[in-house]
């Protein structure tokens, strides 16, 4: 079954319920994440299996991976991470166990799957409308088709900061491209700034928030971390030509709105600015990076 609706959340939250034996979430991302912590919470023994080396991976470092990894193992819910499923078995109809690409057998009552989001846009096939992973759309949400406009989870839109253009399927991103595609449809000449990662979570107790660019790999970047290990906080920012273009928080997430309204206006700050308003007080490192 598909997870859309609540009823659809209502009927895993019974068959949750049911079962007495272990359910394994596959995917260490967001949904899995927020998954894997509610049928823990609900007194079932959970396994969480990722395959990349650390939860949340498009946006989350080692550091900020191992942090909520403990957060989540201190809840009980057991992480492995670097592992997939590779075989299903099951008995009488239904799933009786998994065996992982490390070779652990695990038995399981039923696996639930997380592994991302795919815009279902099949239906454009052979319409002359430009897709990749979404669809493609300029600074209008346009589509490469006169008066064809898309938004949404459905839409492939411009990023500043990584200068691609990326599918964001979160609720703020759908309705304020919504209300601006609505508005340009209509006649305004609205500005769209383009998308960027923006996502607030809470893990078992540990507050995480990813803004823009958290993994940088370009040249050019400054990281500036600063951690207090025994409160479990850990703060870091990405600087690129004198702008603040990525924030990683967690444990302590105080500032993020004046993060995010910076990162979107693209306001020349400093490196010692950063420091003094928001690593006040952590054990500061600092990395040129490239
Ligand atoms: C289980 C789940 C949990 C989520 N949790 C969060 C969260 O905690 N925070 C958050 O920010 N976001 C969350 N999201 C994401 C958020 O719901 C989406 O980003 C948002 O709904 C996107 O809005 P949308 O209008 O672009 O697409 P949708 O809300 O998906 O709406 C698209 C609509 O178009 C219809 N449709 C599809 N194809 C066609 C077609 N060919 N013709 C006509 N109609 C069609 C669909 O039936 C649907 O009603 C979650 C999503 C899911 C599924």
């Amino acid at each position: 079954m598909t997870v859309r609706t609540w009823d659809d959340a209502r009927r895993v939250t019974r068959e949750v319920l049911e079962t007495d034996r272990p359910i394994v979430v596959v995917g260490g991302g967001v949904l899995g994440l927020i998954l894997a912590e509610g049928i823990r919470q609900r007194g079932r023994h959970v396994a969480l299996l990722e395959r990349e080396p650390r939860l949340w991976a498009p946006v989350l470092d080692e550091v900020a991976s191992d942090l909520i990894r403990r957060g989540l193992t201190q809840a009980g819910i057991e992480v492995l991470l670097g592992e997939e499923i590779v075989e299903v078995h099951g008995q009488s109809g239904r799933v009786a166990g998994v065996r992982t690409s490390g070779g652990q057998r695990m038995d399981a009552a039923f696996v639930v799957i997380a592994i991302g989001v795919r815009p279902d846009i099949g239906f454009l096939d052979g319409s002359g409308v430009r897709t990749d992973r979404g669809i493609l759309i300029d600074h209008e949400f346009r589509t490469n088709v006169p008066e064809v406009f898309a938004a949404g989870d459905a839409a492939q839109a411009y990023d500043p900061i990584s200068g691609q253009f990326r599918v964001v399927t979160n609720w703020n991103n759908a309705v304020e491209q919504g209300k601006l595609a609505g508005g340009i449809m209509a006649g305004s000449s609205d500005v769209y700034r383009g998308v960027i990662v923006s996502n607030s979570e809470t893990f078992s107790g540990v507050r995480v928030t990813v803004l823009g660019l958290t993994l940088p790999t370009s040249e050019g970047t400054i990281i500036m971390t600063g951690r207090d290990q025994a409160r479990g906080i850990y703060r870091k920012l990405v600087l690129r030509q004198d702008k603040l273009i990525g924030a990683l928080l967690v444990g302590n997430t105080s500032g993020e709105g004046m993060m995010r309204k910076q990162i979107v206006e693209g306001k020349s700050t400093s490196g010692t600015e950063l420091k003094s308003r928001f690593l006040t007080g952590l054990v500061i490192e600092e990395f040129p990076r490239g």
